[in-house]
């Protein structure tokens, strides 16, 4: 099984990072795809690649809800901070799978103004037109901004993308399968009505399965971490009235379909499509 989306490079794993790494192996994950929210977490993401290249595989990209290092305020990223983003992107550009996270989040506590609105919707484009230029997926985050990001994507002319944690309707999600989008399914979905509508609307060949650890896990307030997988892949299989066996299968498999460079790095990977 391959997780697509996780934290592991946040404070909250500082502590015990090895362990949670073990668990996640003996829970038959394969891969864990890392992403970064800031560009003062890149180096760890690639240092912590390089320490567990049959584990890890990551993401770089910029997070549209940035915080101040100094008051831990959460607010819009700017226009000028994506541009050390995208200079340090194409130099490691030969290491990572994929860009990300990145997206739009117009969740109101942090989107102020239109301009907040206008410097993420640029910020987006600036790393999907360079995640065009390198060949590499995107990794995106939509929160309270399911049609906008969708739509400014399609705009983009970008084929490669998963959406991780939807919050939007199902069928503004179906305008994204129709472009050849996936969405990755947390933990979480066992305690949301919303992501279930989700599993049931999307093909099983546009799901993908992820954690958002720290986030996002089966109970609420607790730390999540990748060994939750199984939680995620076994409720899409109840909701899709297929073998736990089945959604493991076709997710690893649409994993490698939208992560190529994964084909090199998991340990296990079960059966990949034109794989040599
Ligand atoms: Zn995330």
């Amino acid at each position: 099984m391959v997780d697509i989306h996780a934290h592991l490079a946040a404070e909250d794993f500082n502590h015990d990072l090895e362990d949670v790494l073990a668990r996640a192996a003996s829970a038959n994950i394969s891969t864990i795809v890392v992403v970064p929210e800031f560009l003062s977490e890149f180096d760890k993401v690639l240092e912590l690649s390089e320490r567990h290249r049959d584990l890890v595989a990551p993401c770089l990209g910029l997070h549209p809800v940035q915080s101040d290092a100094s008051t831990r305020n959460e607010r819009s990223v700017t226009t000028e901070e994506v541009l050390p983003v995208l200079d340090f992107i194409r130099r490691e550009h030969s290491k990572i799978v994929g860009i990300g996270e990145v997206g739009l989040d117009f969740t109101p506590r942090f989107v102020k103004s239109d301009d907040d609105k206008a410097a993420q919707r640029y910020v987006l484009t600036e790393q999907a037109k360079l995640a065009m230029d390198l060949g590499l997926p995107l990794n995106v985050h939509s929160r309270s901004a399911g049609r906008p990001t969708l739509q400014l994507l399609k705009s983009l002319g970008v084929r490669n993308a998963v959406m991780h944690a939807f919050d939007g309707k199902a069928s503004v999600a179906m305008e994204g399968v129709h472009v050849g989008y996936f969405f990755s399914i947390p933990p979480s979905v066992v305690r949301s009505e919303q992501k279930q509508k989700l599993v049931r609307q999307v093909p099983l060949d546009h799901l993908l399965l992820e954690t958002d650890s720290p986030a996002l896990g089966p109970i609420k307030q607790t730390r999540n971490e990748p060994c939750n997988l199984e939680i995620s892949c076994r409720e899409v299989a109840r909701i899709k009235q297929v073998s736990f066996d089945e959604v493991w299968k076709m997710t690893t498999q649409n994993a490698v379909r939208l992560f190529p460079k994964l084909g090199h790095v998991g340990r296990q990977l079960v059966p990949v499509p034109n794989a040599k």
